[in-house]
């Protein structure tokens, strides 16, 4: 795999999802046409047996990394993200059995005006829950959430099969040419 392939971060999280018999990574972009666009000119020119994602795990972080070779090459991309470890983040690596689907998903943000009464907030106490006055504090006792704030994911309908998928501490990554290219351009090379 060349390391000349751009690396792409400009998504805003990546959402695990049990679906259609496994697992899904769903790297998730807020808009539609940007979603179909990196569909179109990238992925859907993955060669699926080529796909790697890796998960490169630093404290409480991780560095999700994703990458194929191509059937055109010249719109490729490679994907990277620092996220925080999420209790789906652990649920994906105990339960994903050496194989996932990747799917997109588009992600919107809901505030507490156009949430269902039931939506969820990220503080796990539902929309009805919160103030509808100028700042929607949760209304529960001991919970301090300030703002209401919620989101959906669309999953699309395409996927790919993904085969190889590790995890690594990051003494590994200097064997393993996909995350030591990741985290030698995005990190190493930028801190001086
Ligand atoms: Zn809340
Ligand atoms: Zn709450």
């Amino acid at each position: 795999m060349s390391s000349s392939i751009p690396w792409f971060d400009d998504f805003v999280g990546i959402a695990y999802r049990y679906y259609d018999l496994r697992m899904n990574v769903v790297p998730l972009i807020t808009d539609r046409k940007e979603s179909a666009s990196l569909w179109h000119d990238t992925i859907h020119w993955w060669v699926d047996s080529s796909i790697k994602i890796r998960f490169v795990e630093m404290d409480d972080e991780y560095w999700f990394i994703m990458g194929s070779d191509s059937q055109k090459p010249d719109t490729n991309l490679s994907f990277f993200k620092i996220l925080p470890k999420s209790e789906n983040y652990e649920r994906f690596k105990k339960g994903h059995g050496g194989e996932a689907y990747l799917r997109l998903g588009v992600y919107t943000a809901k505030s507490l005006d156009n949430a269902k009464k039931n939506a969820m907030c990220d503080c796990g106490h539902e929309a009805q829950d919160h103030d509808e006055g100028d700042d929607d504090v949760c209304l529960f006792n001991k919970c301090d959430c300030k703002k209401f704030s919620s989101f959906q994911v669309n999953l699309l309908k395409r996927k790919k099969t993904i085969t190889d998928i590790k995890f690594l501490e990051e003494k590994d990554v200097k064997d393993d040419t996909l995350s030591w290219n990741c985290i030698n351009v995005n990190k190493y090379s930028k801190s001086n």
